[in-house]
């Protein structure tokens, strides 16, 4: 594997689901049990990134909101395509629910506690979610992940998400630093379309919710399978 010269980055930007905190298997078991209890015809594979968003989109709000936004909300659900807005908002609230279940037992990915702490000893580190920056404070905290970051951003620190590169532009500006010395890791092709636009290094980790392939079209400069292959890919 080609490895990355550290002596030329400066800063590293995380994403954090999929990436450090492994949310995959919540996902894919809520995903289970509304197919088995609605019996939906659909190709797993093809709809987790989606659903990895909508369920992103949706722990994001308070509910009155959600409710209000519930005709946009499911704009955004093409697994659900051709059945009633009805049906449609009580398999979405089911799978909500399922996922907030499974979830309580997700925990971080294998090995990335140690790659974090040796990374930090070099560079500096930041995380840039779709996510409530509370709710990645939350997770780093009881991982005890806190203090390798000095930048936490989420969707309320921007006016645009990823794929828009403003997140990255924003840390990059807080830190001093030009975007050649930067990667941007991420699991879900909106990330690497950020990274690309932000003109950061980024890295790839096909971690399950978005297709390989579909990561492999944006053309990362790097790809990996698992977070754990940082530690050779950074030649820690
Ligand atoms: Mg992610």
């Amino acid at each position: 594997m080609e490895k990355i010269n550290l002596s030329r980055i400066k800063g590293i930007i995380f994403d954090l689901d999929g990436v450090i905190y492994d949310v995959g298997p919540s996902i894919k078991k809520a995903v289970e049990d509304c197919i088995e209890k609605y019996n939906i015809k659909i190709d797993r594979e093809s709809i987790l990134q989606e659903i990895a968003h909508l369920l992103e989109d949706i722990q994001n709000y308070p509910l009155p909101r959600i409710i209000l936004n519930s005709y946009e909300l499911l704009k955004n659900t093409s697994f659900l395509d051709g059945l009633s807005y009805f049906k449609k908002m009580r398999i979405v609230v089911f799978l909500f629910n399922q996922f907030n279940g499974y979830k309580e037992d997700a925990t971080v990915f294998d090995g990335i506690g140690d790659i974090l702490i040796k990374l930090s000893k070099k560079v500096k580190l930041a995380i840039l979610t779709n996510n409530k920056s509370t709710y990645a404070e939350d997770i780093l905290k009881k991982f005890n992940l806190y203090k390798y970051f000095n930048t936490i951003i989420g969707f309320n620190d921007v006016k645009e998400n990823k794929p828009n590169p403003e997140g990255i532009l924003k840390i990059l500006d807080g830190w001093h630093l030009k975007n050649e010395n930067i990667v941007f890791i991420g699991d879900m092709t909106s990330d690497i379309i950020a990274g690309k636009a932000a003109r950061v290094y980024t890295i790839a980790v096909a971690t399950g919710l978005a297709k390989k392939e579909s990561l492999i079209e944006n053309e990362p400069d790097f790809l990996i399978n698992h977070p754990k292959e940082l530690k050779q890919l950074f030649n820690l």
